[in-house]
């Protein structure tokens, strides 16, 4: 058998898109489900295998996802917490960067697409050590306790979403205690492999125009 007939038939991704699987607004292909209905979000998360951003909810296209992104920043340069980033791939729902009103989840490629949209094109990007290290500790912490981002929040720096009960409350509470030290010596490993593969947890992006 030629080397032609054994491999697969390639199907390109826009046949798997239809009702379920709306296009994305950066690159036109079908977003798939990545998360059921998460708590903190409200809503499922879809996620485009092509570009990678992910999206909670619904959205109402590329001006919608562009404002999204451009509340990160301004029109020239966002911080975007990476839907690419290796905490992410580690954490799934207990990922830092699914804070309680998240809407759009950026990837580099993603902004990438987007801001070609408007004639922009990416200069620079830049991995930002201290709040990557800070998401990826979150991250850890999330896989424990019953709430999401609470360490952070207790820090007052992220949005939390807090266990419904009082005594979970309490447990989380002591969990990010004793843990926060267990959990940063493996977060700066973890992260600083993550940004030798240009896969850190946050990232400062700058754009302009061609
Ligand atoms: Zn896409």
């Amino acid at each position: 058998m030629d080397e032609l007939t054994t491999r697969a038939p390639t199907v390109p991704l826009e046949a798997g898109a239809g009702p379920d699987n709306p296009p994305c607004p950066a690159c036109g292909e079908p977003l798939f489900g990545w998360l059921a209905d998460e708590e903190q979000l409200g809503a499922p998360v879809r996620r485009c295998e092509s570009c990678g951003l992910g999206i909670v909810g619904k959205s109402a296209g590329t001006e919608e996802a562009l404002a999204a992104l451009d509340r990160l920043g301004d029109q020239e340069r966002a911080r975007i917490v990476d839907r690419a980033s290796v905490a992410c791939a580690i954490g799934g729902a207990g990922w830092a960067g699914l804070e309680p009103g998240a809407h759009y989840l950026f990837t580099v490629e993603s902004v990438r697409r987007l801001v070609a949209r408007r004639d922009q094109v990416v200069r620079r990007r830049r991995w930002v050590p201290g709040r990557s290290l800070a998401i990826t500790w979150q991250t850890l912490l999330n896989s424990v306790t019953f709430g999401h981002n609470v360490a952070l929040a207790a820090l007052g720096s992220a949005a939390a979403a807090p266990a419904g009960k009082r005594w979970q409350r309490r447990i989380d509470a002591l969990a990010s205690i004793v843990l926060a030290i267990p959990a940063a010596l493996v977060a700066v490993p973890v992260e600083l492999s993550g940004a030798l593969f240009r896969r850190g947890a946050v990232v400062d992006l700058r754009y302009e125009l061609l």
